[in-house]
C-alpha cells in the first residue's frame, strides 16, 4: 500500500465536501468513478478508500467547475446518448435526452416504411458530437448517414466518435442543406438551434456553444432555413423530422404544411411537451400534379 498522510481524502469525505458546495450526490460519484477508473458500485463498497494527490486535486478542480454551471459531460469528456458513449468538449452541445425521441422516430421511419428495399440516405444537419448520425447508423447500419456542421471542431469530433465507436458515415463541412450540394435523402433529422436571442434559459447554458443553442427570429431562423431547403434535399416520399422549442410546435407545423409537406405531425417528450415535428415530402406518383407557374 502506498502511504498517505493522515488526511488523505477519502471517498466518502469526498462526497461530503462535493454536498457541501452543493454539487449534486451522483455528480460526484460519476467524478470520482472517473478519477479512480472505477465503477460506481465500486465507490459505494470502498467509501474509506482514498484519493492520491493528483486525483484529490483533480476532484477539487472539477467540482469548482461544476459549481460554476459547468456540465458534467465537459468535465468527463463523455456523454451516454441512445445508449453510445459519446466525447464531447465544449465545442458541442451536450446531447440531450430529449433528442432520443428524434432519433427513435428516424428509426421507425426507417424500419416501417417503403424507404426499406433501398439503400437508405440519411442527413444529420448540425450534428455536433455526431449523437443523432450515430446512433441512426448503430441501429441501422444499412443506412448511409451523412453528417452536417457548420463548425470544424464539432465535426473532427464527430468524426473521432464516429472512428472510436466503429460507425463509418461521411462528415460533410457547411451550412445546413448547403453542405450537400445537389444530394437527396430519404430521412433528414435535425436538432438545430432554436433558443431566442435573450432568453432567460440561455444564461444556464452559458458554457456550450451559443451557435448550437441560439438563433435569430425569435429562435426560428435555422428551423426556417432547414424547412425551406429540404423540398430540394428530399427524396420523393422522404422524411423530415425536426427538433424544436416548447412554443414552436404550431410554427414548424405550420411551416411543414407551408412547404408542401404531407402528415405533418408532432411527438411530445417526457415532459408532455411537444419537442419534435416532422412531415413527409410528397411522394413521386403526386408530384406530377404539382403545377409550375410560369414566370412573369
Ligand atoms: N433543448 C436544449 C435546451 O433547451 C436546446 C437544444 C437546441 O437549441 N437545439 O437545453
Amino acid at each position: 500500500m502506498s502511504a498517505r498522510p493522515e488526511d488523505a481524502l477519502s471517498i466518502s469525505r469526498a462526497l461530503a465536501t462535493a454536498k457541501s458546495n452543493g454539487v449534486d450526490r451522483l455528480d460526484a460519484q460519476l467524478m470520482l468513478a472517473a478519477l479512480l477508473d472505477r465503477p460506481r458500485s465500486w465507490l459505494i463498497a470502498h467509501d474509506d478508500a482514498s484519493l492520491d494527490q493528483a486525483q484529490e486535486s483533480a476532484f477539487e478542480q472539477w467540482l469548482t467547475r461544476r459549481r460554476d454551471g459547468e456540465p458534467l459531460a465537459y468535465l468527463l469528456g463523455e456523454k451516454e446518448f441512445h445508449g453510445l458513449k459519446l466525447q464531447v468538449d465544449p465545442s458541442v452541445l451536450v446531447p440531450r435526452p430529449e433528442t432520443e425521441l428524434l432519433v427513435d422516430w428516424g428509426l421507425r421511419v426507417l424500419q416501417g416504411g417503403p424507404l426499406k428495399a433501398a439503400e437508405l440516405r440519411v442527413i444529420d444537419l448540425g450534428t455536433g458530437s455526431g449523437a443523432i448520425a450515430l446512433s441512426i447508423k448503430h441501429d441501422c447500419q444499412a443506412a448511409a448517414v451523412t453528417a452536417v456542421d457548420a463548425s470544424p471542431t464539432a465535426l473532427a469530433i464527430a468524426g473521432r466518435n464516429s472512428q472510436s465507436l466503429n460507425l463509418p458515415i461521411t462528415l460533410a463541412p457547411g451550412n445546413w442543406w448547403q453542405a450537400v450540394p445537389g444530394q437527396r435523402f430519404d430521412l433528414a433529422l435535425a436538432n438545430p438551434p432554436y433558443i431566442a436571442p435573450g432568453d432567460e434559459h440561455l444564461e444556464a447554458l452559458r458554457h456550450e456553444p451559443q451557435a448550437a443553442l441560439m438563433a435569430q427570429d425569435n429562435g426560428l431562423a435555422d428551423l426556417e432555413c432547414i424547412i425551406a431547403g429540404a423540398p430540394g434535399h428530399l427524396a420523393p416520399g422522404g422524411w423530415l423530422l425536426l427538433e424544436h422549442g416548447h412554443d414552436q410546435a404550431t410554427w414548424v407545423r405550420q411551416r411543414l404544411a407551408g412547404a408542401g409537406f404531407t402528415q405533418v405531425q408532432t411527438l411530445r417528450d417526457l415532459a408532455g411537451i411537444e419537442r419534435c415535428t416532422g412531415g413527409r415530402a410528397l411522394p413521386a406518383t403526386t408530384s406530377a400534379f404539382r403545377v409550375v407557374f410560369p414566370a412573369v
